[in-house]
């Protein structure tokens, strides 16, 4: 049989087994798409605010090109370039490098070959060879974009030893722009730490941005322009943006890094704890029901225990905190009640004696064993007779068992009234034989007493024709006084009916019909 505890503890594994999918259910299909999709969402604004920078950025280089290769001066320029050293000394000025942010400006011819570069260092304010920011060849990215001598412009980025770099390509040509184009504007832009500074805090995105080694085995690589990343619906911590060359081979990565703090969890330390509080609240609950209802039952399972082992039935004291059980106790201290009155109502069949309605044998033993301790304990005078029907036999043979019996009823009743003090006591120990037990009694007074019962038996006037002293039913007596129980030694309670048996021989020896006392 199962205890309460491990049905708790088994249906509270099944509810946090439950609740944990529930929870869990709830979260995948409910709660975790939304959060995701709002995550999302907020991520492709960040996404779209950092392209929308870029393309700002790109847009003003585009303009400022635009600006100077619609322009007569470098259109002339271009037709001449040998000649019109004066265009690059009144234009090319720091100047100009400072106010668009350029580390280089080149002049290309129709067919793409490069006329002239002039690079600028803007740290230190001062020219430098444009070399290193311009990378062979160019001839190929710019074909890509256009045929040589197509009015076409061009954006990109590109990998420079200096740096990562935006450039902007124009065709050049007159003011009016009505001209065909001779050739080609390129201003250059590097992408500074500031730059970068200035994305993160439009975008709120952590940027970093590196240069692809185009030789690499790059097979990760998304198609140029996507954005590569391990997403989840649309949600990721970080993905990379691959910048272009005009060709459209991958040749910069921008690193993108999202605020980790919007990023959802299936179940996250919220999700933890509120499964820790609902598996919890029935944990308490059942911690309060064992310290109350199960503890009460378990103290009063073991008192009932102790009952049986002890052989002694108690009725429970108050003390369940619930009706039910309350009532439970009641209906166990009436089964107990009841109980009692059954085994009171044993005890007295046990102890009487069925014909006569007094005592019988085992009631003798008993009383007479307490009364004699109860005597010797206040040392208070014992008396005790056994009586004995004369010529009994006689009387059933001559007139027949039932007026025996009937006879036997009338001396129980004598006896019965001859012994109404609570000391005192009468029995039949069986067949035609009683016993009176007398306490408190000076042997004179005694003796008196025995023989007003001897006598009150034959006063009943009983007919017996066969009887050899009388004609009527008599008795003969056999008694032991003891005046003292505790200075004289009489022995045992046996002894004592033995010495009360050898008075009741010597009584129907010396005729029947008497009294013969002990010593
Ligand atoms: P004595 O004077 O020496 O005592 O002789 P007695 O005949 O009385 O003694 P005995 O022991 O020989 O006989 C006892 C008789 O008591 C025997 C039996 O018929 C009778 N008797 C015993 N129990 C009962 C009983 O329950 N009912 C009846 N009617 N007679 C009983
Ligand atoms: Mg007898
Ligand atoms: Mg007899």
């Amino acid at each position: 049989m199962r205890s309460i505890r491990s049905y708790f503890f088994q249906y509270l594994l099944a509810y946090i087994i439950a609740i944990t999918g529930v929870f869990l259910a709830y979260r995948y299909y409910v709660e975790y798409p939304r959060e995701l999709a709002t995550v999302a969402e907020h991520q492709s604004r960040e996404l779209r605010s950092l392209a929308r920078s870029l393309q700002s950025d790109t847009d003003h280089l585009q303009v400022a090109v635009r600006d100077w290769s619609h322009w007569d001066d470098t259109y002339q320029f271009l037709r001449d370039p040998k000649t019109r050293t004066g265009y690059i000394e009144a234009n090319l000025q720091p100047s100009t490098f400072e106010v668009f942010s350029l580390a280089a400006i080149a002049f290309f011819d129709a067919d793409f070959e490069l006329v002239f570069a002039q690079g600028f260092d803007l740290e230190d304010s001062q020219p430098r060879s444009a070399e290193s920011l311009l990378p062979s060849p160019l001839k190929q990215t710019f074909r890509a974009g256009g045929l040589p001598g197509e009015p076409f412009q061009q954006t990109g980025w590109l990998n420079t030893a200096l740096g990562p770099a935006r450039y902007a390509l124009d065709y050049v040509t007159n003011s009016l722009g009505d001209q065909p184009p001779n050739g080609y504007l390129m201003f250059v832009q590097l992408v500074t730490e500031e730059h970068i500074q200035a994305l993160e805090e439009v975008t709120r995105l952590e940027l970093e941005l590196a240069a692809v080694d185009p030789n690499a085995a790059q097979p990760h690589l998304s198609p140029a322009g996507k954005i590569a990343d391990g997403s989840h619906h649309g949600v990721a911590d970080s993905r990379t943006q691959l910048l272009n060359n005009s060709a459209g081979q991958p040749i910069l990565s921008l690193q993108i890094t999202h605020d980790p703090i919007a990023d959802p969890r299936l179940i996250g330390p919220s999700g933890i704890g509120m499964l820790l509080a609902l598996a919890l609240v029935p944990f308490g609950i059942g911690l309060a029901i064992d310290r109350t209802l199960l503890r009460a039952i378990r103290r009063n399972s073991a008192r009932i225990e102790g009952m049986v082992s002890n052989n002694s039935l108690e009725e429970l004291p108050r003390g369940f905190p619930v009706r039910e059980l309350e009532q439970m106790r009641e209906a166990f201290n009436d089964s107990v009640r009841l109980t009692r009155g059954h085994v009171e109502q044993l005890r007295q069949i046990s102890q009487t004696d069925s014909l006569t309605g007094i005592g019988n044998r085992r009631a003798f033993d008993e009383f007479s064993d307490q009364a004699w301790r109860q005597a010797k304990r206040l040392n208070i005078p014992f008396v005790l007779a056994v009586l004995d029907l004369d010529f009994f036999k006689e009387f059933n043979d001559r007139l027949g068992h039932p007026a025996g019996d009937d006879a036997l009823r009338l001396v129980g009743k004598a006896l019965d009234e001859f012994t109404p003090r609570s000391g005192d006591f009468c029995a039949r120990l069986g067949g035609e034989e009683f016993v009176v037990i007398l306490t408190g009694m000076q042997k004179g007074e005694s003796m008196e007493r025995l023989e007003v019962l001897r006598s009150s038996i034959e006063a009943l006037a009983i007919s017996h024709p066969d009887s050899a002293v009388a004609p009527v039913l008599t008795v003969s007596i056999g008694a032991v006084h003891v005046a003292a129980p505790l200075l004289t030694d009489h022995g045992s309670l046996q002894d004592i009916m033995d010495s009360a048996d050898k008075a009741l021989y010597c009584a129907k020896r010396q005729g029947r019909n008497r009294i013969s006392t002990s010593r």
